[in-house]
């Protein structure tokens, strides 16, 4: 129920007095702009938009719009580079959108313990970058790095490539400063690597989707920068070939690789249009990109022949050892511009992000076959086949009136495929606003009441990102 209070010139003129008139905008135009992550704008098209955007320069800023907000209850959400694909950052009951984009500073790079401290607000590569020439490793790889920020991936602890060696995002965060709701500042965590004093609140707001806390500051694990990476590009004649072959890589060659991921061939085709490139056998039926990390070359070469001859023997057309930075770089490029591609090309799209065990994949693809075909829709698979996560994605070339009810039934036995195969609707893209509603096909009442509790206890007024997560009548 929507009983908060309006953002009257009155609260424009408190929130310019804590933060700055540089630093409030009520302009439609922005405001517009600031009220939509990548979610098909179709979905909720012009319905929400912020009454304000606030952009905090410091933690003090934060505390203080969330104190005023709280008190007179406006609703508030926080908001990273909008890549978000769940409509987390839309603001469902308008009042404050909290855009992190002058927070974007990296405050410390300890090379004693192995951390670096950022602001919310950093582009997640700038991070990659500077622990790069530190000569270390910053392991989350989202394919959007190039533009989401690490407070967006924390609030959903966004995956990406390199999940099946070093874990999600969470896998990195060591500690976080956060505003509460009421205003109050804290940190919880710290450099330590292992802490068991209390619950362990740290990883209870990663993934939170801003929904609990605003996170204001994030301790980062690096690693050591490993000295060689080789990637393979692996053709198979179909799908069911390449993603049936995946589990044996880690039990028969004996190896760990930093990613493995899938493209069918839709997948391969639409790069190769939005690229306007060429990749080696596009005439396959899918491809799996194998990434090797190591230091010394004759041992990563022994790895990658191992993988090459288990593929070879499980029917791979082809194995190409890309190992100079150029050719490495074009192939990822082409993996990571496929969600973008999708959007480009088609009138609409819905872009999903399934988890199953890894054994339950090829049942996964056979079934989503099966519902692409009965609805009448495009399919475009890819995703980070290594974690047992796939983007499921549905397209219509056209515009159709009927694309809601069409999508909406596939959604509902795509996700029905997803649990009864023992998985999950998001692996990395989070609930938000745009799965809500489904969240009870996954969790059971129990679950879903206890969210509700933990929810209350950190946000009494519920001021927080409103209205995500599970559905309103429940929050
Ligand atoms: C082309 C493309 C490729 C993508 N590839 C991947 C991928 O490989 N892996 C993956 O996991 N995701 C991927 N995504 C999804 C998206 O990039 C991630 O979810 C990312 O983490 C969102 O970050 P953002 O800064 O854009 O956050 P936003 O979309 O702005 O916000 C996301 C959520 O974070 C909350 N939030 C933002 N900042 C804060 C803060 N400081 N404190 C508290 N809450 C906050 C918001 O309220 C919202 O709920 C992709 C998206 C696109 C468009």
């Amino acid at each position: 129920m929507d009983d908060y209070a309006k953002v009257t010139p009155e609260i424009l003129t408190a929130l310019e007095s804590v933060v700055g008139v540089r630093n409030v905008s009520t302009d439609r135009e922005k405001r517009e702009v600031y009220s939509y992550d990548e979610v098909n704008r179709g979905y909720w098209d012009g319905e929400y938009v912020a009454e304000v955007v606030v952009f905090p320069e410091s933690p003090e800023h934060v505390a203080a719009v969330l104190a005023l907000a709280n008190e007179r209850r406006i609703p508030v959400t926080p908001r990273g580079a909008g890549t978000g694909l769940s409509g987390g950052a839309v603001p469902l009951h308008r009042g404050i959108v909290l855009s992190f984009e002058k927070m974007n500073r990296i405050l410390e790079l300890d090379t004693d313990n192995l951390t670096i401290t950022v602001e919310p607000g950093i582009v997640t590569a700038e991070i990659t970058k500077a622990a790069r020439a530190a000569g270390l490793l910053y392991a989350g790889d989202p394919c959007s790095g190039d533009a989401s920020f690490i407070g967006g991936n924390v609030a959903e602890n966004a995956g990406g490539n390199k999940v099946v060696k070093y874990g999600s995002t969470g896998a990195s965060v060591l500690a976080l400063e956060a505003v509460l709701p009421d205003g109050s500042v804290t940190w919880f965590g710290g450099k330590r690597r292992k802490d068991v004093t209390g619950y362990d609140f740290v990883h209870l707001l990663v993934g939170s989707e801003g929904t609990l806390a605003v996170v204001t500051k994030i301790v980062l694990k690096l690693l050591p920068l490993p000295a060689r990476v080789v990637d393979l590009l692996i053709p198979f004649p179909d799908t069911e070939s390449a993603v049936s072959f995946v589990p044996r890589i880690l039990r028969e060659a004996k190896v760990v690789p930093s990613s493995i991921e899938f493209m069918d061939r839709t997948s391969i085709l639409l790069a190769q249009r939005y690229l306007n490139i060429r990749l080696p056998h596009d005439d396959a039926g899918a491809h799996l990109i194998v990434q090797l990390e190591g230091n010394d070359p004759k041992t990563l070469a022994d790895e990658y022949e191992r993988v090459g001859d288990l593929c070879f023997a499980h029917g791979a057309l082809e194995v190409f050892v890309a190992d100079n930075r150029n050719v490495r770089d074009k192939l990822w490029k082409a993996r990571k511009c496929l969600a973008e591609a999708i959007m480009a090309f088609s009138a609409h799209s819905c872009l999903e992000d399934i988890a199953v065990p890894s054994s339950a994949v090829p049942e996964l693809m056979r079934r989503t076959a099966a519902i692409t075909d009965r609805w009448g829709i495009e399919g475009v698979h890819f995703g980070h086949i290594g974690d047992g996560n796939m983007h499921i994605n549905f397209m219509l070339p056209e515009k159709r009136p009927d694309w809601h009810d069409l999508f909406g039934g596939a959604l509902r036995e795509l996700y029905a495929a997803a649990r009864d195969l023992g998985g999950t609707i998001s692996g990395e893209h989070g609930i938000g606003l745009k799965r809500r509603d489904y969240i009870t096909t996954m969790l059971d009442p129990a679950q879903v009441e206890l969210i509700r509790r933990v929810k209350r206890a950190f946000d009494p007024n519920n001021i927080l990102n409103p209205g995500k997560i599970v559905p309103e009548a429940l929050s």
